[in-house]
């Protein structure tokens, strides 16, 4: 057994410190309990949880649906590999191919296999349906892109700390300005075969692109025979208020990246979605993954998207959205200079050279966790089973620590 169960929070720190690799750098709290959008730490003191694990925990921490299905699979049977069938994965996949309206789905664990697997599934596509020579295939990614942290998907990140000291890099990628859809056009050649882009950028600071965008890559990628990919690991699911974030602009593109939440914040769960024509290039032994549509995943996943439907959840994301960036509007504070987002993903954004971590120390201390991206923008994304209490009660704190800031 872990000792650290008898640990108080200083002391988990300190241990965590010792102990761990330093490639993040937490809020000091340690949560050891949660339910819903409520967490607890050792001392006893409660959260109201506004980061939601960076949107993986859409339908609460610990769902009972999902909580339920997790333990009856856990005493069927968990893993079999995919040398054999399981009887879970074929039901997963056809309810995630329902619930997405894509006709095939292969499952992988983490966002960034997804996102491994549409690039390679694009690249594949390329050569074989598109034509273009093997080893020519050209991928267009967006400035500001967050898509993983493997060398292939670092090697088009424009951020330098994720990127400084890990070459050599992937090649293949061009990248262009994020919500322009000009810019992609120019970019295309020959041997382009794919755009991936977020439809929202999460990492980014919630940068929510203009009106029409979307459906100007669309158009573009239809005209010029390239794969439109969208990575909705952080804005599928119902988080922007729409089932997907494409949704909003009525967009359907060829193959959507999915994680986070389809593990329901139980478990890693992710895939790729697209239709034959696109899937229908890998053969036996051109991708896999161990552990990917292993039952105990596809029973936590299949319930996770059960909740989603039943509990109508991207509604309710739309409808507290709006309630909850009208509020924040009305917040004086002479620092913040915009409040935008899309359903529960918000992000308030402050001036530059604001420096927000003492922010979101003072709202953990009044009891919300929300942390800062770039410094001088805090992210709030609460579970979207949250109620209109707890928002009410989740405003009160943000008015009151904002309030105080000047
Ligand atoms: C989080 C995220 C990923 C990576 O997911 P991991 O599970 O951390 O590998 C990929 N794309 C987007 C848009 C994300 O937000």
């Amino acid at each position: 057994m872990a000792k650290t169960a008898s640990l108080s929070s200083p002391e988990i720190i300190e241990l965590t410190e010792k102990v761990s690799a330093h490639n993040y750098h937490p809020l000091p709290v340690v949560l050891c309990e949660a339910e819903g959008v409520w967490c607890h730490d050792p001392e006893g003191k409660r959260y109201l949880d506004f980061l939601s694990a960076y949107s993986a925990v859409n339908q609460g921490h610990r769902h009972p649906h999902i909580i339920g299905a997790l333990k009856d699979q856990a005493d069927r049977l968990t893993l079999t590999s995919r040398a054999f069938h399981n009887d879970r994965m074929a039901g997963f996949l056809e309810h995630l191919c329902n619930y997405t309206g894509f006709t095939r789905a292969l499952p992988m664990n983490t966002g960034a296999e997804a996102v491994e697997t549409a690039l390679k599934m694009a690249r594949l596509w390329g050569h074989k349906v598109k034509g273009v020579p093997d080893g020519q295939q050209r991928i267009i990614c967006c400035e500001e892109n967050f898509h993983g942290r493997t060398i292939a998907i670092i090697s088009f990140s424009t951020d330098p700390e994720a990127r400084d000291g890990f070459g050599p890099f992937a090649e293949g990628f061009d990248v262009v300005a994020y919500d322009d859809a000009a810019a992609i056009e120019a970019a295309i050649t020959d041997d382009t075969v794919a755009v991936l882009l977020e439809p929202i950028q999460g990492e980014a600071g919630v940068r929510v692109p203009g009106e029409g965008y979307l459906r100007a890559v669309r158009e573009i990628c239809t005209r010029h025979q390239v794969l439109m990919i969208a990575d909705e690991v952080q804005t599928g699911f119902c988080r922007t208020g729409r089932p997907f974030a494409c949704d909003h602009e009525e967009v359907r593109p060829d193959a959507m990246c999915l994680g986070k939440a389809l593990g329901g914040g139980v478990f890693p769960v992710s895939a790729v979605v697209a239709n034959e024509e696109v899937m229908g290039v890998f053969t036996p032994g051109s991708h896999g993954s161990t552990f990917g549509g292993n039952p105990l995943a596809a029973a936590v996943a299949d319930a996770a998207l059960d909740v989603l439907e039943d509990e109508k959840l991207d509604q309710r994301a739309d409808r507290l959205g709006r309630l909850l960036r009208e509020e924040l509007r009305k917040i004086e504070c002479s620092r913040i200079v915009e409040i935008r987002g899309k359903g529960l993903l918000n992000a308030v954004v402050f001036d530059e050279g604001f420096e927000a971590w003492d922010t979101c120390l003072e709202l953990k201390e009044q009891g919300l966790l929300a942390k800062q991206t770039h410094g001088n923008i805090i992210r709030f994304a609460p579970p979207l089973v949250i109620t209109d209490e707890e928002l009410d009660q989740a405003i009160g704190i943000i008015r009151k620590v904002f309030e105080s800031i000047d």
